[in-house]
């Protein structure tokens, strides 16, 4: 074995991150080691033991490949990206503490929170972003974190996440990010100031709609904390999981850069179309977060969303008629989806709760995938009909 190469960019990390350097004889692709438990040296409770711990060799490379594409110190590779966003707060907060979530947020995280982390004595505030000066006004003694979601999932509303981490350095406050929409392509949080990083690695990381996954990403030894939660909580990936991930993880630059050129041509192509009436693309000049956007994300991302002038009927019509866009729920994967919110992510929120939100019935949420824009496009002009 030699030295490891020295790696800058962020499609060769992607490549190769977290493997050793590899000598004659050695495989090319990384082994799957699909075993449990490990054959363990008598007298020690260290080293390969049980895949629920977190360091088997499948998890261990990808946790490495993804702290160095995040800029992190560390990461952790979990079975989804509810059981990364529970294990990362659970590291971080106690009965009696509060955090501070903005109201943006996927519905599971949303549920997590006022579901169970309220019966487990932890004080939630859901903070709108759109509110000036709302971060430090909801911030209270017992405070340990904030938690937002940016972009957002599906608005694609973006937050200021270099000045939230700069308010939230100044009180002591941890800030954690979900991070899923933008991928380490399009942004890296801890650049801006943020504490923690969780993503769904079932979207972008992967990209292949075939593995739930879940990572997180910070400094070692909180890392260490959240392995503990994860341990407990029973939270650990199948090794399988990791070996599609870290397949995965190679092309993530190429596939995110091709979803980032794909989405905007398809903005502007909707931007003029008398059956649209309004596009949601943060690329898009007009877009209310463009600006922040723009200081923000290296890309401008492959979700977008559109609201149909005939509304929600046109809306149910639309879905039945695509032909190559898939009618299905997640995201950032190399097939183009589409789905209403209100039948998926939303569906526990009523109408009026989802429009306070920015998603009215008939919000139709796409994820633009690697195909050629111009079938893409071909699809959607041919489902307004
Ligand atoms: N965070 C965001 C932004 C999501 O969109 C999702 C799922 O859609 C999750 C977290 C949860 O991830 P998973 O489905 O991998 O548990």
């Amino acid at each position: 074995m030699t030295d490891s190469p020295k790696m800058q960019g962020r499609s060769t990390i992607a490549v190769h991150g977290g493997r050793d350097h590899r000598g004659p004889g050695s495989p090319v692709a990384q082994p799957l080691l699909q075993s449990v438990n490990y054959v363990q040296e008598f007298g020690t409770s260290e080293g390969l033991i049980y895949t629920r711990y977190g360091n088997t060799p499948n998890e261990e490379v990808v946790q490495k490949r993804v702290a160095q594409l995040e800029g992190a110190e560390a990461a952790l590779v979990l079975s989804s990206g509810m059981g990364a966003t529970a294990c990362a707060l659970l590291a971080l907060l106690r009965p009696g503490d509060h955090l501070v979530s903005s109201a943006w947020i996927y519905g599971g995280t949303r549920r997590l929170f006022t579901d169970e982390f309220v019966t487990m004595g932890i004080e939630v505030t859901y903070a709108d972003p759109d509110e000036r000066r709302v971060w430090r006004s909801s911030i209270r003694k017992n405070t340990r974190a904030i938690f937002v979601e940016s972009p957002v999932n599906p608005t694609s509303r973006v937050l200021d996440v270099a000045q939230i981490a700069t308010m939230a350095k100044g009180q002591g406050v941890a800030l954690v990010v979900d991070s899923t929409l933008a991928s380490p392509i399009n942004c890296r949080p801890l650049s801006h100031g943020a504490d923690v990083v969780i993503h769904s690695a079932t979207k972008y990381l992967n990209g292949h709609h075939d593995i739930l996954c879940g990572v997180v990403a910070g400094t070692a030894p909180y890392i260490d904390e959240v392995k503990k939660k994860m341990a407990v909580w029973g939270q650990a990936p199948d090794p399988f999981a990791c070996w599609l991930l870290e397949r995965g993880l190679k092309t993530l630059d190429v596939r995110v850069k091709r979803c980032n050129e794909n989405a905007i041509r398809i903005a502007e192509w909707c931007s003029t179309r008398p059956e649209i009436s309004k596009v949601h693309y943060v690329g898009l000049p007009d877009h209310r977060d463009h600006e922040i956007a723009k200081r923000m994300l290296d890309g401008f991302g492959g979700l977008l969303a559109i609201e149909l002038a005939g509304g929600a009927a046109a809306a149910d019509g639309f879905v039945r008629k695509v032909r190559l866009i898939t009618y299905a729920a997640s995201l950032g994967g190399v097939d183009t989806l589409v789905i209403e919110p209100r039948f998926s992510s939303h569906a526990h929120m009523t109408s009026e709760e989802r429009a306070a939100i920015g998603i009215p019935d008939g919000f139709l949420r796409l994820s633009i995938g690697i195909e050629d824009a111009e079938d893409i496009i071909a699809d959607i002009e041919q489902a307004l009909q």
